[in-house]
């Protein structure tokens, strides 16, 4: 039977019994709050904006301190998110805030991707939240939820339209995060022209489909002051840390030579409003939102991708068991052909390189019966080259021998007749030799 189903009967048949003495359990609500307070409170605020509109100084005096960090350049070759988070105290409560900064927004001259290291960030502080919630052995209750609670946009105040940089990163980030449009330095434009930039904002948002956070009304409590702060969104803000003196008191202004604007005077700026707002009215209905809206989504999306669902095709309710054997058992069939797809791709790579190395091994003889036959032919040339030259150095020696046989003659008959001649001469002494 589904949990609906049983849920269903139980309001039906239930009785409402009066007691006849006091129980106890109206003490249900403090217990919860006690147990709240000494566990703590996290919130974790994003602040979205270009370099230099106030961010660092509006989120020192919205707290009323100093946090430490370093001012940034507008250098940074993209868009980078500093993370810093402070452990506050204020009575018996103790908040584990964090402030989450955009750092280089705005200041590259190509800006179209400047969105998308902030969606990432926001993503992967779901993506830790969801393992944790997946992992068997949990541990929410200690566990640091860094998902963002509250996204602070921070609007230049140019008293002309939203930049399509703003509306780009509103429109991406709309789903993933309660975003509270706030007008930064808002001193720098007049009364007026405040009223109409508002109204100019918020018909842009319309327009573009920017979902806002919008402070609830359900909560009777808050019903009134909220439906009154969403009409006067996005808040015009002024920061400052600095403590002047005015009458007799020490406020939070900034002077200029003209005078002084005060932080906290809500005929000067709805710095005062967004405190309330985000602070001491709806901190923890933003908690709310980020975990039933924003975090249920991305958390749906993701089991989706992954191919979980809650009925099957015909509508009937699918347990997650089935799931994972139906998702194991279709990647067991994919592994299994992508094995098979593999194998039959080595066997036809084995085929190829088998062909291409009997081709290579076919070439190779060719090329060896080919200079063999060279080598044959040269050898052969060399054999009869050598065999004539044989036969010239037989036929030189014979005509050498011949050559020799003749002078040894010719020198033989030479001697005979020197020899007859000496004789004549020794018998005739006066007889010329020459
Ligand atoms: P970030 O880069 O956005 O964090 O901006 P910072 O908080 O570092 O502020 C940049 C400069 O603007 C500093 O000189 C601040 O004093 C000044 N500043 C901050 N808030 C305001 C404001 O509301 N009005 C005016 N006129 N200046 C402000």
């Amino acid at each position: 039977m589904a949990a609906t189903d049983i849920a269903r009967q139980v309001g039906e048949g239930c009785r409402t019994v009066p007691l006849a003495g006091h129980v106890g359990f109206d003490s249900l609500p403090d217990q919860l709050v006690n147990k709240s307070v000494s566990q703590g409170f996290c919130f974790n605020i994003l602040c979205v904006g270009e370099t230099g509109l106030g961010k660092s100084t509006l989120m020192d005096t919205l707290f009323n301190t100093k946090f430490e960090g370093e001012p940034a350049t507008h250098t940074q070759p993209g868009v980078q998110l500093r993370s810093n988070t402070y452990d506050l105290q204020e009575s018996n409560v103790g908040l584990k805030l964090t402030i989450v900064s955009t750092v280089g927004f705005g200041d590259q001259i190509n800006k179209e991707d400047s969105y998308k290291p902030i969606v990432e960030f926001i993503d992967a502080q779901f993506e830790a939240y969801l393992q944790e919630e997946l992992k068997i052995r949990r541990v929410l209750h200690a566990y640091h939820d860094s998902r963002i609670h509250a996204c602070l946009y921070f609007i230049a105040p140019t008293g002309h339209s939203l930049k399509s940089l703003d509306l780009v990163t509103m429109k991406k980030l709309d789903s993933k995060v309660n975003i509270i449009p706030i007008i930064a330095k808002s001193d720098a434009i007049s009364k007026s022209e405040l009223t109409k930039f508002k109204i100019k904002i918020t018909s842009e948002l319309v327009s573009n489909g920017v979902q806002i956070y919008q402070f609830p009304t359900d909560d009777e409590s808050v019903a009134e002051i909220n439906g009154t702060m969403n009409a006067h969104l996005p808040f015009a803000v002024i920061g400052s840390t600095e403590e002047l003196k005015i009458g007799n008191k020490m406020m939070k202004a900034r002077q200029y030579p003209w005078g002084t604007v005060q932080v906290e005077n809500e005929a000067h700026c709805d710095f005062v409003k967004l405190r309330e707002m985000l602070i001491r009215v709806n901190m923890e209905d933003l908690r709310e939102q980020t975990h039933s809206r924003h975090y249920e989504l991305y958390r749906r999306c993701k089991l989706e991708e992954m191919g979980f669902q809650d009925t099957d095709p015909d509508s009937k309710p699918f347990s997650l068991q089935e799931t994972y054997e139906a998702k194991r058992n279709e990647f067991l069939g994919e592994l299994q052909k992508k094995e098979e797809e593999m194998r039959q791709m080595f066997v036809q790579r084995v085929k190829e390189k088998e062909a291409e190395l009997k081709e290579a091994e076919k070439e190779l003889h060719e090329k060896f019966d080919r200079l063999k036959k060279l080598h044959q032919d040269e050898k052969k040339k060399l054999e009869d080259k050598k065999k004539s030259l044989d036969d010239e150095v037989n036929a030189f020696k014979q005509r050498k021998t011949a050559a020799e046989l003749l002078q040894s003659q010719s020198s033989q008959a030479g001697g005979s007749q020197t020899l007859k001649r000496d004789k004549e001469k020794k018998n005739n002494p006066w007889l010329c030799t020459e």
